[in-house]
């Protein structure tokens, strides 16, 4: 399986619906979800779990979810379970889930890496571990919390599936129709593939654009150089605004691949910035071509 094994998403309505839908973390993701799924009928009742009473209490003023419950009364009581916590609290979470899962409800979860996750669930899940499909919707934004959900979030979005070799082929097929449901299209990976490439694309960016960020505020006359800043200024430290403990989450489980990357990152700097040094100016501008004919070309086939 790889990222080429795709089907567009239908356009026709779901002719199927899950009765009882839980969501464990009722924040951005989670509650995008739940708003996508109440949306399009598919899910007839959305329980909200998650850490903070008040979370879930806004979730349901928000009308995210009906209800809020303990993670151990989701999933007691679900048919399908999203789990859209930090990566970090996914074995822990679990392992509250585990003695109280029914047999036939399945779990999946939203994470931004895929190789802990797989490895924290089997830990935390045992001979359960059939009932978990990892997944990541390649879909967000720097806003957190319930109140940062929408109902089209998915629309038109990539959703990443890293089956393992315990699901069935029902429960696959379930899911990729839950998330088609949600407007997105889903394809399969594996996950150090998912991981490495969401370091580059994702993981990598953000880091930079938060080391950037922190260098420019830290400056004596930050305030200054920030009222001159627009919109490139904007657009590259957009992302620096994200969630810390769920970006830290992230760092940390996708360690390797990232410091990986960060290597690389530092090879091309270092080659970008020897031209300036040089007064190579062809050599820059070669340089800056490169980057730009990628850019647009990028831009042009993704519509970004
Ligand atoms: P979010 O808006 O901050 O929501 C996270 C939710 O998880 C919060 O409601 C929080 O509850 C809950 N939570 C945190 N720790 C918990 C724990 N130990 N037990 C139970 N609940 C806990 O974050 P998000 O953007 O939705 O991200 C959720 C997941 O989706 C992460 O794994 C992230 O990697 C992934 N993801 C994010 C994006 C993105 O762009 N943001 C995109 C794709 C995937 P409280 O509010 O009560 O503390």
């Amino acid at each position: 399986m790889n990222a080429n094994d795709s089907r567009p998403a239908p356009s026709s309505p779901p002719t199927f619906a899950i009765d009882v839908v839980a969501v464990v973390g009722v924040g951005l993701i989670g509650g995008s979800f739940a708003a996508a799924l109440k949306k399009a009928g598919v899910a007839k009742t959305v329980l909200g779990a998650g850490r903070q009473q008040p979370t879930l209490a806004r979730a349901q003023r928000l009308g995210l979810i009906d209800k809020a419950v303990s993670i151990e009364e989701a999933a007691a009581t679900a048919d399908l379970i999203l789990l859209s916590v930090p990566v970090g609290a996914t074995g822990k979470v679990l392992a509250r889930m585990a003695p109280h899962l029914r047999a036939r409800t399945l779990i999946t979860d939203a994470g931004s890496t895929k190789a802990d996750v797989a490895t924290a669930a089997r830990e935390a899940l045992k001979e359960r571990i059939s009932q978990f499909i990892p997944g990541h919707p390649i879909a967000g934004a720097e806003a957190s919390g319930p109140e940062a959900a929408r109902a089209d979030l998915y629309k038109g979005c990539t959703v990443v599936l890293t089956p393992l070799a315990e699901n069935t082929e029902s429960d696959r097929t379930l899911l990729r129709h839950v998330w088609e449901a949600c407007g997105a299209r889903v394809v399969n990976m594996q996950p150090a593939a998912h991981d490495t490439a969401l370091a580059s694309v994702s993981h990598v960016p953000h880091f930079l654009a938060a080391v950037f960020m922190a260098q420019v505020a830290a400056a004596v006359d930050s305030d200054q150089r920030m009222s001159l800043a627009g919109s490139g200024f904007r657009d590259f430290t957009r992302i620096a605004a994200g969630s810390p403990e769920m970006w830290r989450d992230i760092f940390v489980a996708n360690r390797e691949a990232v410091l990986a990357e960060l290597a690389e990152f530092r090879r091309v700097l270092e080659q970008a910035e020897q031209s300036l040094r040089d007064d190579d100016s062809q050599g820059l501008y070669d340089f800056l071509e490169r980057a730009a004919l990628a850019r647009r070309f990028w831009g042009s086939r993704s519509r970004t």
